[in-house]
């Protein structure tokens, strides 16, 4: 058995041990931020962090995790884990009104990283954008209540929290609450079971600006549903701003009632959707850079091309490759990044004959028109279509591409992805079209179906049945 080092030190001294290299990795600001406010412990084999809320946790695992498993590793030897642990959920808050302008006027879970500055605006996410600074700069007077929607890493967080952001810091009088609805129901919760009721509607109902991430989780909860519907006619009926996300239409929200789902509507719905190659370039490009790193046009692309559409997830390469490259001081280059996410990435790759697939279902078409020249637009649509997306989620270049629909040209290939990249940005239609093949393909993968293993397509793009 290994043996862990590090062994004849408690707690505290083994803590600033692995402070000690964390600091030698981050930037000041960096360190400040994020691990002065961290605890420590031991518990057999395990390190225990203890953060202070589920959003530090979140955000050191995404973004430190790699650096900390290494600090760790390197105090109390390779056996040991790490493990995090959440001091409590904090409760909404609400600073006092005559607070003057510092940061404890921010409320605890919101994180001041999040602004309108470091935000990428791109063909996909800007109306939400334009709609949430046009709330920002004049709470309660145009929109309202703004209501974000989007799938999950697509910056409906980022956003509603620069909303916040900017608030505090423009409106030095006005009341800002930011938290998740998690927090509400929990605070909801303790608030009936110590007899808190009065407090809480006082405090809500005094808000000037209720922001409340991912309403999706009051689904199915009545009594939350109920407190949270007085409070929005309060603030609504006294002119104060109300922005909520959520990863679905408030129409598609199961088990959220119809009066709140009517409120919902009153105001503006601003969708985000999945960003196009060169906004993701954009977005890590801007992030890359904000932690003192250039990244190079061709690593950029390679992240963005992954098969992934969400931000989030292409995030996490980068920061790996960043962890990576801080650790063992070597420079990020496509050859690095190739090799650090190489076997991270082979089991999210999809085939071009999964695509082509996975099309031919959603449109009901023989998988062997796809690949036919048959000009018929019944055809021809979903043949695009499919080139696109064998474009997003496949690594196949474009005479792959044309290779694989039939030993086709790669300029029609590229004429494919550019019509319905054009297409996306007009058409509701086609974006519900590419998202639902989209779903086939990642729900196909998750359960590991067998028909992704054989599309029926044969390596040389000849359709096998
Ligand atoms: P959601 O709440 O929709 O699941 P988040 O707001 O948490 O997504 O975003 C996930 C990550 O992606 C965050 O680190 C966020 O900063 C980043 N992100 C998403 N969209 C953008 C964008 N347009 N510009 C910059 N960063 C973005
Ligand atoms: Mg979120």
């Amino acid at each position: 058995m290994q043996r862990a080092r590090g062994n004849e030190l408690n707690d505290s001294e083994l803590w600033m041990a692995v402070l000690t290299r964390v600091r030698a990795l981050v930037s000041p600001k960096e360190y400040d931020t994020w691990f002065t406010k961290l605890g420590f412990k031991r518990d057999g084999d395990r390190a225990v962090v203890v953060v202070p809320n589920r959003f530090f946790a979140d955000w050191i695992d995404d973004n430190y995790r790699h650096l900390l498993d290494h600090a760790v590793a390197k105090t109390l030897g390779d056996g040991a884990s790490l493990a995090f642990e959440v001091l409590d959920t904090p409760p909404l808050t609400a600073p006092a009104r005559s607070g003057k302008l510092s940061p404890s006027r921010l409320p605890d879970s919101l994180s001041p990283r999040y602004s309108f500055d470091s935000f990428v605006v791109g063909p996909c996410n800007e109306l939400a954008h334009a709609a949430c600074r046009a709330v920002a700069e004049r709470p309660g007077e145009q929109y309202n209540p703004l209501f974000l929607y989007g799938g999950a890493g697509l910056g409906k967080t980022h956003l509603i929290s620069s909303v916040g952001n900017w608030v505090v810091q423009h409106f030095p009088t006005m009341r800002v609450v930011f938290g998740s609805s998690e927090a509400f129901t929990n605070e909801l919760i303790k608030a009936v079971r110590f007899d808190g009721i009065t407090a809480f509607q006082e405090k809500y109902r005094e808000v000037d600006c209720l922001l409340l991430d991912d309403i999706q989780f009051l689904a199915g909860r009545e009594r939350t549903q109920e407190e949270f519907f007085h409070t929005f006619n309060a603030l609504y009926d006294t002119g104060k701003q109300i922005v909520v996300t959520s990863d679905q239409f408030p129409r598609d929200i199961k088990g959220l009632e119809r009066r709140l789902r009517s409120r919902f509507e009153w105001g503006l719905i601003a969708d985000l959707q999945p960003p196009d190659e060169e906004t993701k370039v954009a977005i890590l490009t801007a992030k890359a850079g904000g932690r003192g790193i250039t990244l190079s046009r061709k690593v950029a692309f390679f992240l963005a091309r992954q098969p992934n559409s969400s931000v989030r997830e292409i995030e996490g390469y980068l920061n790996r490759i960043i962890a990576v490259s801080q650790l063992q001081e070597v420079e990020v280059t496509l050859d690095m990044a190739q090799r650090v996410l190489g076997p991270l990435l082979a089991n999210r790759r999809l085939s071009v004959k999964q695509v082509i697939k996975a099309t031919a279902d959603h449109f009901g078409i023989k998988t062997g028109d796809l690949l036919s020249s048959k000009k018929s637009r019944e055809v021809s649509h979903p043949r695009q279509l499919a080139m696109f997306l064998a474009r997003r989620h496949t690594n196949a270049s474009f005479p792959e591409i044309g290779l694989a629909f039939g030993g086709k040209d790669h300029s029609t290939a590229v004429h494919a992805v550019k019509r319905v990249e054009a297409l996306l940005r007009n058409s509701s239609e086609v974006r519900g079209q590419v998202q639902a093949v989209e779903k086939l393909l990642f729900d196909a993968r998750e359960v590991g179906d067998a028909w992704l293993s054989d599309g029926g397509i044969n390596d040389f793009g000849r359709a096998t049945r």
